[in-house]
């Protein structure tokens, strides 16, 4: 009896809390009231209450130099001091979607911003991926690809060398070369576009949203949350999604856990969802046709790519 009552208490808690989790996702941040102490400015002498000099804008805080101040300074340098690097971060991964809606109701103070994040993230995600990892080795050997690339260079020239010798006597030989040829030119392709993947996972994200985005934009205009959406709005959601999906890769690419942060796409519907307002199913659903739809574009382009290479390769040689 007493066990099951706990159990039952146990279960309530996690309810609770999981729907405490739930309002404070869904609300704004709280941004902390103004204190009303007296300041002097040490900058021009001015008495004032706030945060910061009405005359020079020079901060209330500030310190005689410290460490901490040194640091502080040089972190802002690199972009990355006071406007709440870390806490956006941690904001991402627990309510992204909700961070992007405050974000694109105005609030810009309280947020790092999504460009900035970006090209900061991804340049830790290029340390992590070239050996800032539990392994200390770079995760994907560039040397070993390019290795292979050239195998298949050298390969595909010396068939080509065998195939003009003996097309001077065969002629039924020209389609089975031009096969050969455009498959080697497109198969060089993907591998460097599977290379370029690997190596710049947030890069290949970040265009991977781009491609979608006018589809998804479409589907996604008269969200909820935002009926009026603006497709540059979108833009700066894809963005800050775009950085989430980094911020899993390289904690992933951290432990060299590589599967699991290709799987981290997924994730990316959590932000749809939360930040337009619509349910799981209808948000999944969307984005899957939003894709099936870039999908078969992509498929018919790459069609036509290859269409337009063995004409040029027929021409050309
Ligand atoms: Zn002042």
């Amino acid at each position: 009896m007493g066990f099951r009552n706990l159990n039952m208490k146990k279960k309530i808690n996690i309810k609770e809390k999981s729907q405490q989790f739930k309002v404070w996702q869904k609300q704004p941040r709280q941004v902390k009231p103004m204190s009303q102490e007296e300041h002097e400015c040490l900058n021009c002498h001015d008495h004032y209450t706030g945060n910061f000099c009405p005359r020079c804008g020079q901060s209330a805080n500030t310190d005689r130099f410290s460490m901490k101040v040194a640091a502080e300074n040089f972190a802002d340098a690199y972009g990355m001091g006071e406007r709440g690097m870390f806490r956006t971060m941690r904001e991402l991964i627990l309510r992204p979607g909700y961070l992007i809606l405050d974000y694109l109701r105005g609030m810009r103070v309280s947020y790092f911003a999504p460009f900035k994040m970006f090209f900061l993230l991804f340049a830790i995600s290029v340390f992590v991926t070239h050996g800032l990892n539990i392994k200390g080795k770079a995760l994907y050997d560039e040397h070993q690809t390019e290795t292979v690339l050239q195998g298949m260079n050298e390969g595909s020239t010396a068939e080509e060398a065998v195939t003009t010798e003996t097309d001077t006597l065969e002629n039924d030989n020209e389609s089975a070369r031009l096969s050969e040829r455009t498959k080697t030119i497109m198969y060089n392709a993907i591998e460097k576009m599977e290379h370029f993947e690997k190596r710049f996972p947030s890069i290949v994200m970040l265009l991977v949203l781009m491609l979608i985005s006018g589809m998804l934009f479409f589907f996604f205009r008269h969200c909820p949350n935002i009926p009026d959406l603006r497709y540059s709005e979108f833009f700066i959601a894809l963005l800050y999604t775009t950085n989430m999906y980094t911020i899993y890769s390289i904690v992933f690419d951290f432990f060299c856990l590589s599967n699991l942060s290709a799987l981290s796409i997924f994730l990316t519907l959590i932000p749809l969802k939360q930040m337009s307002g619509y349910s799981w199913r209808r948000t999944t659903m969307k984005t899957v046709a939003a894709a099936l739809i870039m999908f078969t574009a992509l498929v018919l382009s790459l069609l036509l790519v290859i269409f337009c290479t063995v004409l040029l390769v027929k021409k050309f040689g």
